[in-house]
C-alpha cells in the first residue's frame, strides 16, 4: 500500500536494515540501538507515521515548536529534548519529556533538578559533550565533563544516564571514537557509572559509523523525513 506518507515507511525500513547490517558486522545486537525520530520542522501527521511504524522515541529541538505540535502527537512515543535549552524554558518540558539529552552546565542541571523536584519526578539526563571543541556549538568541553557529571549525580531528582554529542561535520569517525573512549572512562570512574547506559550519537550522515563506535541511540531527522523545509514549519 502506498500513500502520501509512505516515504517514511521506506526510509525507516532502510535505516533499520543499515543498522542491523552494521551491528552484525561489529558483533552487536541491533536491538541495543534505539532509533529516535528527530521532528524539527516536520508536521505531526508525518511524525505520527513513524510512531505507527514502531518508532518509540521522538527528539525535540525547540521548546516553542514542541509546544505548538505536542497536542497533535501520537501519545505512545516517549519524547526527549535534544536542543539547546535555556534555563527559563525548562518549566515547559519537565512534565512531557522523559529525558533531557542536552545538559551542558551545572546551572542548567540545577534548574532541571529544582523543577523535577517540584513535580515529584526524577528526570533522566545526558550530558552533551562538545567533543570537537567547536566554538559555535553547545555542549561541555571534555575537560569539564567530570565535574558536571559529579555535580549532577549528587542532585536528588536527576539520574545521569550517559552522554550525547554532535561531532563536527565531515570529521570522519575520529570524534565518534573519542566519545566511545570517554563514555567508557566516565562509566568506570564515576559513582553512578552503572546507571549510565546511553551513548546518544549518530545522525543521518554518520549513524552507521556511530553504531560501530558503540552508540545506543541514533537521532535521525533528514534520513527519515526528508530534507527540512524551514519555511513551513
Ligand atoms: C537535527 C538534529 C539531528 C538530526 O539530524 P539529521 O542530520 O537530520 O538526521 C540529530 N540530533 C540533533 C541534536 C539535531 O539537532
Amino acid at each position: 500500500m502506498t500513500d502520501e506518507y509512505s516515504f517514511v515507511n521506506d526510509n525507516l525500513a532502510a535505516i533499520r536494515e543499515n543498522i542491523a547490517e552494521e551491528a552484525d558486522k561489529c558483533g552487536r545486537n541491533a536491538e541495543d540501538i534505539r532509533i529516535m525520530a528527530v521532528t524539527k520542522t516536520v508536521a505531526p501527521e508525518i511524525v505520527n507515521r513513524a510512531v505507527e511504524l514502531g518508532v518509540t522515541l521522538l527528539g525535540e529541538n525547540r521548546v516553542q515548536e514542541f509546544l505548538s505540535k505536542q497536542e497533535a502527537y501520537d501519545r505512545s512515543a516517549e519524547i526527549h529534548f535534544i536542543g539547546h535549552l535555556q534555563t527559563n524554558k525548562v518549566k515547559y518540558i519537565i512534565e512531557p519529556m522523559t529525558m533531557i539529552q542536552s545538559v551542558d552546565s551545572i546551572k542548567l542541571a540545577q534548574e532541571i533538578n529544582r523543577l523535577a523536584s517540584a513535580h515529584n519526578k526524577t528526570m533522566d539526563i545526558l550530558c552533551e559533550v562538545n567533543i570537537g571543541g567547536e566554538e559555535s556549538k553547545s555542549g561541555i568541553a571534555p575537560d569539564g565533563l567530570l565535574e558536571l557529571i559529579e555535580a549532577a549525580v549528587s542532585m536528588e531528582n536527576l539520574r545521569v544516564r550517559g552522554l550525547m554529542t554532535i561531532p563536527p561535520p565531515a570529521s570522519g569517525d575520529i570524534f565518534l571514537g573519542r566519545m566511545e573512549e570517554l563514555f567508557h572512562k566516565i562509566k568506570d570512574t564515576t559513582s553512578a557509572g552503572s546507571e549510565m547506559d546511553v551513548l546518544s550519537m549518530g545522525m543521518t550522515h554518520d549513524y552507521a559509523d556511530a553504531v560501530r563506535h558503540g552508540s545506543t541511540l541514533v537521532r535521525i531527522g533528514t534520513g527519515l523525513f526528508g530534507a527540512r523545509d524551514y519555511s513551513k514549519k
